[in-house]
């Protein structure tokens, strides 16, 4: 297992402006919430966590949220600050910043340029006014318009949008409609989600009453094999299962994760990992305010086992369509091979068409990827893996 401090920085903002009906992030209404004391509790954790296990350098940074850009020009002043403080940051680090159209002024955006963000991610969903009221977005298609042309105007390029698919009452032919207009705005980098209903959330509530009308299944397939080709035949690399970038534009951060090395996560509910030990947040605002006041936030930490983070390997590695490598397995676990484990599973998904092998066939595996076939069934080749 990789026991180094860790390169990626991941920051929880738990506020935002309304609660999306599919949404079960740990996220809260900003109104009347202590954003300030919030903002002096994260300083807090930053101070401690540098002290406890001491950054050296920082590549990536992600702010996420909730909806980080909830906050005013003055509090992001302040917290791009202590991020740079009690981090230091690589020249080059990629830094990112989930935003929602509609809390992105000119102000702010200038702010946030000057305080280091470089790259933006905005939750946009859907180009269809309709559909953005139906799931609970607060923004609506001017708005995305407007907020990107002012990240452009301040100096923003990397820009990435999510997408979503599979909402109800979407179909097929409206989708289609809201990829060209996503294409027509030529951004490097598109992010694209199937709704999944998760529990307590609105959408949750109205499926248990029949009462949500999402797409069949087939439906949801076709879409998904629609962004596909729609983003590939743009010139887009699919190079994650959500994920397409123009070359040099995949994200840096999430890549981290992608390939299970480490990472600082700070903030209410936030997740990290290092020197082998996995850790969540206490989640609530206020718990997580008095309890940084004393110590390090922890809801709860655990090790992770070899044979733990060894399936994490093949399982988040495999998403990545460049697949996973032997050579990257060997440096993580003291030299050995994905066949030392897998040898069964590998055949059997190997024989399915589901994956395939990245080298000569006629000689060792250099890695193993998912297959055209294998991409849309990508959550039963990752399953695959929990059999250790
Ligand atoms: S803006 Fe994002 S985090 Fe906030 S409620 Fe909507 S989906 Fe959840």
């Amino acid at each position: 297992m990789l026991m180094h401090a860790p390169q990626a920085l991941y920051i929880h903002i738990p506020f935002c402006t309304n609660k999306c009906y599919y949404c079960d992030f740990n996220s809260y209404l900003v109104k009347g919430q202590p954003v300030d004391q919030y903002l002096a509790a994260l300083e807090k954790e930053m101070e401690q966590t540098a002290a406890v296990l001491p950054p050296e350098v920082i590549h990536t940074v992600f702010v996420g949220g909730g909806t980080p850009t909830v906050l005013t020009p003055p509090q992001m002043e302040r917290f791009l600050a202590m991020v740079k403080r009690y981090f230091p940051l690589d020249e080059q680090a990629e830094f990112s910043m989930e935003a929602n159209p509609g809390t992105t002024d000119l102000e702010k955006l200038k702010v946030m340029y000057e305080g280091g963000v470089n790259r933006l991610s905005f939750g946009v969903q859907s180009f269809d006014n309709g559909l953005l009221e139906r799931i609970g977005r607060i923004h609506n298609v001017d708005d995305v318009y407007q907020s990107i042309a002012n990240a452009r105007s301040v100096g923003f390029h990397n820009i990435s949008i999510d997408l979503m698919f599979g909402l109800p009452g979407q179909t097929v032919e409206k989708l289609d409609e809201s990829v060209s207009r996503a294409l027509e705005l030529a951004l490097p980098h598109y992010s694209l989600y199937g709704l999944k209903v998760e529990e307590n959330t609105l959408f949750h509530h109205l499926y248990e009453r029949n009462e949500l009308p999402l797409p069949h299944e087939d439906d949801e397939l076709a879409m998904y094999m629609l962004l596909i080709e729609r983003l590939k035949a743009a010139g887009y690399k699919h190079y994650e299962i959500s994920n397409f970038a123009k070359a040099g534009h995949e994200s840096r951060h999430n890549t981290v994760y992608w390939h299970n090395e480490p990472y600082y996560g700070l903030g209410a509910g936030a997740h990290g990992y290092a020197k082998g030990e996995r850790h969540i947040n206490i989640k609530g605002v206020q718990p997580y305010i008095e309890a940084a006041q004393l110590r390090l936030p922890r809801l709860e930490t655990n090790q992770v086992t070899e044979a733990e983070a060894i399936e994490d390997f093949m399982m988040v590695g495999l998403r990545m369509l460049d697949g996973v490598r032997n050579a990257d397995f060997a440096a993580q676990f003291d030299g050995r091979q994905i066949e030392d484990y897998f040898a069964e599973v590998l055949q059997k998904l190997l024989a399915e068409g589901l994956l395939e092998r990245i080298g000569d066939e006629r000689s060792a595996a250099v890695g193993y990827k998912l297959t055209a076939r294998g991409v849309p069934l990508g959550n039963e080749v990752f399953g695959a893996f929990l059999t250790v």
